[in-house]
Order: structure tokens, then C-alpha cells, then sequence
């Protein structure tokens, strides 16, 4: 195996295989829709928004990015989310989070429609990611899947630890980890901030996967030799030399290097992959609805 686990040669093989997908679809006049609701201006869920119309462009789905004042009122962003709902054409719905902090998420993401629900924010799949069924995957657990996948990492009997139990990222990906199929069947242990003897248990994984959000957190001294290491991290942080911005992951890179066998570097890590997953998802959104409309 590599030792540093590129995300951008995975997004390059997921792209590859939707383009084929995109011209079958375009065989037969469909073209894959994404409407985004972005509301107010959060700079990450902007930035992330620019980079789905990036992709979608390329590969030949519509985006429709659709901005809403930071005062909109609940009411009102769930009666455009039902008519996204409702119309034919859109295959896929995106709400970015976080939410102003006068409207409810889970209210919101309530009112998304299953079938449409790319992110898989809705509780009932998060249900079937929980029971194994088919869903929509959400994306950032769908990345590190695809990178485990891509670089043919054995995560049978494997001792897995993940730090973070965020709904979007941690809990998901214990759950798909732990499913009893290939690329799973692994022993994992979840950890967070009131973990106690934190060190004790990272340094039990042969694959530790990071996604608490805390810069250089995991350091050399908390890793197995010749480990695993995946970090979701992606923290901005003001480089002391050059008195610019950079983004640093959760893991403390240089330190840990030499000890692990293989590692995700941040960026071009897991972040590079999940703006494919997101396309995958509407791909398959879109194939669902033309299930229905048969
Ligand atoms: P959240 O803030 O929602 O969750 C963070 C989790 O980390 C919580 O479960 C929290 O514990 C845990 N945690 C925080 N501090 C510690 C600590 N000192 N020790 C152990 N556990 C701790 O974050 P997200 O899940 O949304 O994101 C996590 C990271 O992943 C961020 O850096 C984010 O930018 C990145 N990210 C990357 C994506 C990508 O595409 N690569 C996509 C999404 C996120 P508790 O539950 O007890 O509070």
C-alpha cells in the first residue's frame, strides 16, 4: 500500500464512473438536477456550494443553487424545500449546514423527501444506514469508504477507532463500519470529549479515523506503529511564519508520519473525495425517480 493515501486519485476513479452514468442518462434526456438551499452566508458552506457547481458543471448535472436571506423564516424555507420536493425535475436536495440558529434543523431536515435527500440528513435514512438497508450514504462517511475501497484497506476483524460521534460524520461511519460486508466487518470503538484514558484506546487501532475538529490533536504518541490513520479534520488555522490561513487536518502529520504505515493527508485527503460522493449520490437519486416514474 501507499503510504499517504491520496484523496484526489479516489474523486478522480468516482468521477470517471458517473460521466458513463451522466451519458446513459443523457441517452434518454435526463439530466441529473441538485438544488441547494444556502442560507445566509456561512464562507465554509459558500466555498463548498462554488465547488458542487464546479463538479456538477463538469460532469454534466444542474445545480441550482438557490440563496436565502439569514432572517428567512421557518415557515417559509420549508415551503421551498416542499416545493423542490414535489417538482419532477429536481433529483436532489441539499440543505447546508449549519442553519442560522433561529431555525430548527432537525424541524427542517424533516421536510426533506426521503428520495431526495442526497445528504442523508433525514432521520429515516439515517434509520436504514443503521439496519444495513439501501440509502443515501451521506457524504464524508461515503468518502472514507471509497478511500478504504480504492486503497484495498482490510478492515475485517480490524480495530477501528473513530474520534467524533457527530450525526454527520463519527455515528454514520461506526454504523457502516461495523456492517456485516465487505469493506466493514470491523471491531469499532467510537470516541469523544468525555472519553476517558483517550490515548489507552487510540492506541489499540490499526486504523484510527479522526473527525472532532481539533488542529495536530492525534500525535505520534497516541498511534499504533504502523497503523492506519484517516483524518477528517479540516481546520483553518493562522500559519505563524507566513501570517496566512492554512488548513491543517486533526492529526499532527509530521509527527505521526514515520511510526504509521499509511495516512490521508489534509488537504487532498477525505475532503477531495466527498464532493464525489455528493455527485454519486444525485446520480442515484436520480435513477430512483426514474424508478417511480415508470
Ligand atoms: P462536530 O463538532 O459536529 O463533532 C465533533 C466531535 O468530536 C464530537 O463528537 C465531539 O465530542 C468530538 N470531540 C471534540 N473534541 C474532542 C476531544 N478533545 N476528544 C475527543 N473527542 C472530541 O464536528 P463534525 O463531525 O461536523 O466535523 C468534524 C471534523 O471533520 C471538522 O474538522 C470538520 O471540519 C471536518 N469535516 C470534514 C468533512 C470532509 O469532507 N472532509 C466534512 C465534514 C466535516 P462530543 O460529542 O462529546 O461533543
Amino acid at each position: 500500500m501507499e503510504k499517504i493515501l491520496y484523496g484526489k486519485k479516489v474523486a478522480k476513479k468516482i468521477l470517471e464512473d458517473l460521466k458513463i452514468e451522466v451519458e446513459k442518462l443523457a441517452d434518454i434526456g435526463v439530466v441529473p438536477l441538485l438544488t441547494i438551499f444556502l442560507v445566509g452566508t456561512d464562507p465554509a458552506s459558500d466555498y463548498y456550494s462554488k465547488t458542487i457547481l464546479k463538479n456538477g458543471n463538469k460532469l454534466g448535472i444542474k445545480i441550482n443553487l438557490i440563496s436565502l436571506k439569514k432572517d428567512i423564516q421557518e415557515n417559509e424555507l420549508i415551503k421551498q424545500i416542499e416545493n423542490a420536493n414535489v417538482d419532477p425535475d429536481v433529483h436532489g436536495i441539499l440543505l447546508q449546514m449549519p442553519l442560522p440558529s433561529h431555525l430548527q434543523p432537525d424541524k427542517i431536515t424533516m421536510g426533506i423527501n426521503p428520495e431526495k435527500d442526497v445528504d442523508s440528513l433525514h432521520p429515516l435514512n439515517a434509520g436504514k444506514l443503521l439496519l444495513g438497508k439501501e440509502c443515501f450514504i451521506p457524504c464524508t462517511p461515503a468518502a472514507v469508504l471509497e478511500l478504504i475501497k480504492f486503497y484495498k484497506i482490510n478492515t475485517d476483524g480490524a480495530r477501528v477507532v473513530i474520534l467524533g460521534r457527530s450525526n454527520i460524520v463519527g455515528m454514520p461511519l461506526a454504523n457502516l463500519l461495523l456492517q456485516k460486508c465487505k469493506y466493514a466487518n470491523a471491531t469499532v470503538t467510537v470516541c469523544h470529549s468525555h472519553t476517558k484514558d483517550l490515548e489507552e484506546i487510540t492506541k489499540s487501532a490499526d486504523i484510527l479515523i479522526s473527525a472532532i475538529g481539533r488542529p495536530y490533536f492525534v500525535t505520534a504518541n497516541m498511534t499504533k506503529k504502523d497503523s492506519i490513520i484517516i483524518d477528517v479534520g479540516i481546520n483553518r488555522i493562522l500559519d505563524k511564519d507566513s501570517k496566512q490561513y492554512k488548513f491543517v487536518g486533526d492529526v499532527d502529520y509530521e509527527s505521526v508520519f514515520e511510526k504509521v504505515k499509511a495516512i490521508t493527508p489534509v488537504p487532498g485527503g477525505i475532503g477531495s473525495i466527498t464532493t464525489a460522493t455528493l455527485m454519486s449520490n444525485i446520480i442515484k437519486a436520480t435513477k430512483i425517480s426514474l424508478k417511480e416514474n415508470k
